[in-house]
């Protein structure tokens, strides 16, 4: 099959760093991620042989399906497009017989969001193939479901959102309950002499139902649980210290620590909201700090490669703060640095790292970029409705 070239759609996602608010974003709390330089372009050809089919660069497993198939997951990258398209069809909206094609750039199961990226600029090509439109967070919730119900990773809202609705040159601050969110500068005050840089400890990370995360949202449930009957309130989100503090004994150690990870880390996110808002990197790093060692030690979703990376970069010139960043279990630290003291900080953090593991790590300066939405409308493409 040959297309016309005028046929061809293509829509682009970014991923996604979390600057701080860590696994909040399914307890109804807050997060305040950035979408980042790296990209899965998907391509959309009109397919004569009445069939779906996707292809991905990235991978050799190719698949193809009739519309009316609702057959289960098969296990591979392509569940997560299918998925998409399944929530697509949920709603009604029946794409006509297509070839996409997927081609990125975003790290695979690195922390940064790949998984998102290929669900939201799926759910791009194909409202625009199908002439369809849906409201914003309608498009995040949809690649959420398609997370959830289709390639079965209980995952929360943020990566979906922030990388559908971000905004070039700010972070977004998003409560996750009620999906009520604001564009954050990245430039005022000190953090215009900043940057935020990943780094990758290489050390894969395995978010899957039932892992570790699995269990650690078990916890939480239970703990969350607990708190409702007490007190009424709808979620951690909703909860303060001092009622978990009142409810301690009635949980396990576990719940317990679980939980004030997520209370103390959605207070830290609001200051760090209040940070960048003045402009103040001191404060917004010291955040971001505080934030991994209750990662570490609360929620002990850290591992040592990572705190190495963590504990070696707060010691070097101009590193205001450094983070475990993504589910954990290995994965990115995002750290912010003063731009001019930017090389050097990666070529100490690099060097310890290799020393000390023997592991190259990936460094990776990343600035803020546009969304789905936002693509999609340079290009003058409306998805969102
Ligand atoms: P993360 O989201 O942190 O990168 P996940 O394990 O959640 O890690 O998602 C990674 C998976 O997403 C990949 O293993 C693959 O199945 C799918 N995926 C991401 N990008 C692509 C791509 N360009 N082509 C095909 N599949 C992709
Ligand atoms: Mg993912």
């Amino acid at each position: 099959m040959t297309p016309e070239t005028s046929s061809v759609l293509t829509a682009s996602a970014p991923g996604r760093v979390n600057l701080i608010g860590e696994h909040t974003d399914y307890t109804g709390g807050l997060v305040l991620p950035m979408a980042i330089p790296f990209q899965t372009n998907v391509r959309i050809m009109p397919a004569s042989d009445g069939q779906y089919t996707f292809h991905s660069s990235q991978f050799n497993e190719n698949r193809t399906m009739s519309p009316d198939d609702r057959g289960p997951a098969v296990g591979n990258w392509s569940d997560y497009a299918v998925g998409v398209l399944r929530e697509l069809q949920e709603l009604g909206i029946t794409p006509p017989p297509f070839h996409i094609a997927v081609d990125g750039n975003v790290p695979l199961g690195a922390g940064l969001s790949s998984s998102a990226s290929i669900e939201v600029a799926t759910a791009a090509v194909l409202l625009e193939h199908s002439g369809a439109q849906l409201p914003l967070p309608e498009i995040a919730l949809l690649c959420q479901r398609a997370e959830n119900r289709y390639v079965g990773s209980p995952c929360g809202i943020m990566d979906q959102f922030v990388i559908t609705a971000a905004t070039a040159g700010h972070a977004l601050l998003l409560n996750t309950r009620d999906l009520s969110y604001q564009h954050l500068p990245m430039n005022s005050g000190d953090l215009a002499g900043c940057v935020v840089v990943v780094v990758n400890s290489m050390v894969r990370h395995t978010v899957t139902a039932g892992s570790d995360y699995a269990q650690r949202r078990r916890e939480l449930e239970a703990g969350q649980q607990i708190l409702r009957d007490r007190f009424g309130v709808p979620d951690l989100g909703g909860s303060t210290l001092d009622q978990l503090a009142q409810v301690q004994e009635e949980m396990s150690p576990e719940s317990f620590r679980r939980c004030r990870h997520i209370i103390s880390e959605n207070a830290r996110v609001r200051q760090a909201a209040d940070a960048m808002k003045a402009g103040n990197a001191t404060a917004l790093g010291k955040l971001m700090t505080t934030a991994h060692a209750s990662e570490r030690d609360d929620f002990e979703c850290s591992v040592e490669e990572v705190d190495f990376l963590v504990d070696t970069a707060v010691q070097q010139p101009g590193c205001f703060g450094a983070r475990l960043t993504g589910g954990g279990f290995g994965g990115c630290t995002v750290n912010l640095v003063r731009a001019g003291d930017a090389d050097t900080f990666i070529a100490a953090v690099r060097d310890a790292y290799q020393h000390r593991y023997n592991i190259a790590a990936q460094t990776f300066v990343c600035e803020a970029v546009a969304g789905a939405v936002e693509r999609a409308s340079a290009e003058g493409k409306q998805i969102a409705a």
